[in-house]
């Protein structure tokens, strides 16, 4: 995105001609490194076809479409002229901003720079500015408009308590594009302030877009804090520019009139009352703009001009977008728009001028507004999707033959044609030829995916999957929904305009609902939305390959690849995620090889480009040579059979040659996988995340059903040790009938026991579950993400409480160490718990400071940095101390490379997946305790990552 700061302005700039200020404003970009010599002729060019001057001083110069290939980056360089440049026409230029721009990243900043030309006239501030900090100021600093328009009014909704109203409140500023994701959780923080007569008022400043207000009324009256609650005025602040409208608001209140709020039947009294925006009911047209760049400068030029030939207001506003729109007579206001090819405007004009204004305005955009436009398909109207306008340009695929090093996800080696899943854009007209044509095309489309689906169901073994689709067969046959579509078929609309919109609106209802689970099917819906329109497009999904094949995916959700067919996914390839992301996980458990963060270009690979994927080392060949490629299969041979081999042996201990033994114990995150892993050789569990058991429900297990869960975990164990995890959402880990405050950094939020210690009665009733399922055997209870020692003895004081209640023989408790002041509280720690188990994933992320599901970083979240192994080495030497033992269950257990490393470190249990089990014993058996102990400590004096690596791949 387009970012505006002093470091690119340069001041006092002076130039005799315009043709020598884009001279120099082309030397400050290839100076800058974001474009190539030759983007000066293209700027040069863009202001023969038509000035770039914005208005107040200000020029916008940027190339031409041609010369779009001479940028490197997108950027912008500024340069003040306090004696003016004649930029032709009589104007004058103070400032220029020249854009290097690749797509249409430039209406973003048009956008901010339209926001501060709306107010007063800046050219004389502009050039008298001394610091380039002031010119910042002046572009940015104009006071935003508040929001205050129909949309932001919910009256009479159903709520049923404070929270509920202020949640529907949130939710009107979310949706009219005034707070994003984090608004919530600060509100909740605030503390309402009562008005009198039954109203309150809360703001907030965090995660605001654009300030605005929302106003709320529950549907039966309310009470908080004592007093009545008969509407929320809501408030998403910045700055200054909420002021008029309290003083407005106190003012009414004063006068008696906050009945207009609190008995309000209809969102037109609120918005005259407080001067927001009353809808006007003008007459309105809808057009789509397929300008190849969106609405710019010049094509919007030609629309202001038009405009102000009417003797009468017209506005226009984005199909989608809240408000009433801008006045088509404004340019700035025009590109405040920020429209794109794609879009859908709506005109709307005084009614003595409608008449004639529509139509022509309507014409001229269809015409391409002075520019050549290529036609959307199918008449040149389209679904107002697309790219976002920051969006960079799509990047090319990778060449045959590249290699790209990316993130180990899975082990294995992969070989096979790529299959690329990605989100498909559809093209359709608007308008339909008759309604009873669009009514069959319709019917046919339906009937064809209902066909489809069924196929799904009945080839599908897993059940879960066949659940899925069972929904969708039900959706896809909703009457409500069909009914509503009808409608729209009858006012003329498209089948494909009028399914999209009915299926959309229907999800957002869905979503509105304030209930996890089923906003979670407002996806389904959508998915089964795009699967229609694909066949009434003709757009098909891509046709899977007959042999294995590499799914190519933008990120691979947890729940994809649950669902994945393991005999016809040969291996997963995803453009972004880390080695610690949970879909990586749940990849290792299936056995699949997955590399991961492989960079955005992996989505433009051609379907059945032939792809190598390295599991073990995160590596991509593209089209390999078959040189490589024997290579490879040599290698998958070679780990074939050492798999084999350890397989054999899996049931062996992991003693190393000098004799010190480690135990080897499963993860697991269901009952139903421990068979398995003790068939694998699992020694115990190290680790059963509950979560996964209780994220596989519709509901919050009772204590019956997670009883049986764990008697069935402990009945398959057969006397080998259990340890278990207390629930660890929140986070990355959300849990659908548990609706959570959306955080900001949900990472540093409340996840894990602070989650569990705030609803001690879901920790209660597992815990209990837990001790009454045990019966004798040993009971192992661990928490997740302690960091403080008043946690662990929070939890330690509930479960030796309710143990009074449920006696248990052989149980211990302790704690995960992966926050790391856990880690350095270990001696601290050690005199309390009995053991330690060390998650990797999250103290190597927090160690690092590295989301572990970071797009491009997480490759860098090792777990062999130093920094981590030093924390290791810390919660192993306090441990053993105090005589208490110590496991890893992060997924440095299964590196190999890793193993030698924590066995040194005196590491006493490691738990990995239960495929790796047999590997890990295998590779135990191969050290020296003694050679192992001298190569962490090595280890533990380099300085990084990759010197570890490099070090235990040398000596072994
Ligand atoms: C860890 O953080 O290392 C761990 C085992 O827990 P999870 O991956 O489930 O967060
Ligand atoms: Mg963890």
């Amino acid at each position: 995105m387009l970012e505006l700061n002093a470091k690119q302005i340069q001041m006092g700039g002076r130039a005799a001609s315009k043709s020598a200020a884009l001279a120099m404003l082309a030397d400050s970009l290839v100076g800058e490194g974001l474009v190539a010599p030759g983007y000066l002729a293209g700027m040069q060019a863009r202001e023969a076809q038509g000035s770039t001057y914005l208005g107040q001083g200000i020029a916008i110069p940027h190339g031409t479409p041609e010369t779009r290939d001479q940028v490197y980056r997108t950027g912008v360089r500024l340069i003040q002229f306090p004696d003016g440049v004649d930029w032709g026409d009589g104007q004058r230029v103070y400032l220029a901003i020249a854009i290097a721009a690749r797509s249409d990243e430039h209406l973003r900043l048009l956008q901010l720079l339209t926001r501060a030309l709306g107010e007063g006239d800046l050219s004389q501030a502009l050039r008298e500015a001394q610091q380039p900090e002031a010119i910042v100021a002046l572009l940015q600093g104009a006071p935003q408009e508040l929001a205050l328009d129909s949309q932001l009014i919910g009256l009479d909704v159903a709520a049923a308590d404070f929270d509920e109203l202020l949640w529907h409140g949130a939710q009107l500023l979310k949706r009219g594009a005034c707070v994003e994701p984090g608004f919530i959780a600060g509100l909740t923080q605030r503390t309402p302030l009562p008005l009198g007569n039954g109203l309150w008022w809360i703001h907030c400043e965090q995660a605001v877009l654009r300030p605005g207000l929302a106003f709320v009324t529950p549907q039966r009256p309310l009470q908080l804090q004592g007093q009545p609650l008969r509407g929320l005025f809501c408030l998403a602040s910045i700055g200054e520019a909420s002021r008029q409208l309290l003083e407005r608001l106190c003012d009414l209140l004063i006068d008696g009139r906050a009945a207009t709020f609190s008995e309000a039947c209809s969102s037109h009294s609120v918005l005259e009352a407080l001067g927001g925006e009353v809808p006007a009911h003008w007459p309105s047209q809808r057009v789509t703009l397929a300008n190849a760049h969106g609405l710019h400068a010049r094509p919007a030029k030609a629309l202001t001009e038009i405009a102000q030939a009417f003797a009468g207001e017209v506005r226009v506003r984005l199909v989608g977008e809240a408000g009433p729109g801008v006045s088509v007579k404004s340019l700035s206001k025009l590109l405040g728009l920020g429209a794109r090819r794609g879009q859908e405007l709506e005109f709307s004009a005084e009614p003595d001028i409608a008449d004639d204004a529509l139509p022509a305005l309507l014409a001229a955009v269809q015409a391409g507004l002075g520019e050549t436009v290529e036609p959307l398909p199918a008449g040149g109207m389209a679904a107002p999707t697309g790219a976002a306008p920051s969006e960079p340009p799509a990047p090319r695929a990778p060449l045959p033959g590249a290699r790209i090093q990316a993130v180990a996800a899975a082990p294995g080696i992969a070989i096979g044609p790529a299959l690329v899943r990605i989100a498909a854009t559809f093209d359709y007209p608007q308008r339909g030829e008759d309604a009873a044509t669009e009514r069959q095309r319709l019917g046919q489309a339906l009937e064809q995916v209902g066909a489809d689906i069924q196929r799904l169901i009945e080839t599908t073994s897993e059940a879960n999957i066949r659940e899925i689709f069972a929904t969708h067969q039900v959706m896809l046959r909703d009457p409500a929904l069909r009914e509503d579509v009808d409608a729209r078929l009858a006012e003329g609309f498209s089948a494909e305009a009028a399914w999209i919109t009915e299926v959309e609106a229907a999800a957002q209802q869905q979503e509105a609902l304030h209930d996890a689970l089923l906003a979670e099917r407002a996806a389904d819906l959508r998915d089964i939305g795009r699967r229609v329109l694909g066949q009434l497009c003709g757009v098909e999904a891509p046709r899977e390959p007959d042999e294995p094949y590499i799914l190519v995916m933008e990120e691979v959700a947890p729940s994809d690849v649950a669902c994945l067919d393991r005999q016809r996914v040969a291996g997963i390839l995803a453009a972004r995620g880390g080695a610690t992301a949970h879909s990586a996980i749940i990849a290792r458990t299936l056995g699949i090889p997955a590399v991961v963060g492989a960079g955005e270009a992996v989505l433009a690979l051609a379907q059945g480009t032939e792809l190598l994927l390295d599991g073990d080392h995160g590596l991509l060949r593209v089209a390999p040579d078959r040189q490589t490629l024997e290579q490879a299969r040599r290698e998958r041979e070679a780990s074939l059979k050492r798999r084999e081999r350890a397989h054999a042996e899996r049931l062996r201990p992991a003693v190393t040659g000098d004799g010190h033994a480690v135990e080897v114990a499963a993860n697991i995150g269901s009952g139903g996988d421990t068979a398995e892993a003790v068939e694998l050789g699992a020694e115990g569990v190290g680790l059963l995340r509950t979560e996964l058991v209780f994220m596989d429900l519709p509901e919050a297990p009772d204590q019956a059903v997670q009883e049986r869960a764990y008697r069935r975990v402990l009945d398959t164990l057969d006397g080998r040790p259990l340890v278990v995890r207390t629930l660890d959402v929140g986070g990355d880990k959300p849990l659908p009938y548990w609706p959570m405050a959306a955080e900001s950094n949900p990472f540093l939020g409340v996840r894990g026991i602070r989650l569990s210690l705030q609803r001690p009665e879901i920790l209660e009733t597992q815990l209990r579950a837990l001790l009454a399922a045990a019966e004798g055997r040993p009971l192992r209870i661990m928490f997740p993400m302690v960091g403080t020692i008043e946690e662990w003895r929070a939890a330690r004081d509930l479960t030796l409480r309710l143990r009074q209640e449920v006696p248990v023989d052989d149980l211990q408790l302790g704690i995960m160490v992966e926050v790391p002041s856990a880690a350095l509280l270990a001696p601290l720690l050690a005199r309390e718990v009995d053991f330690f188990s060390i998650g990797t994933n999250d103290l190597t992320q927090y160690c690092l400071a590295i989301d572990r599901d970071h797009p491009t970083l997480s490759a860098q979240a090792d777990g062999l940095h130093p920094a981590v192994l030093r924390l290791i080495a810390m919660t192993v030497e306090a441990a053993h101390a105090q005589g208490k033992w110590v496991g890893v269950c992060g997924e440095l257990a299964g590196d190999m490379l890793a193993v030698p490393v924590l066995v040194g470190l005196g590491v006493d249990e490691l738990s990995v997946s239960p495929r790796a089990i047999g590997l890990v014993k295998a590779r135990v058996r191969e050290l020296d305790y003694r050679h192992s102990q001298a190569l962490a400590q090595q280890a533990l004096a380099l300085e990084s990552a990759a010197a570890v690596r490099a070090l235990i791949g040398e000596v072994h």
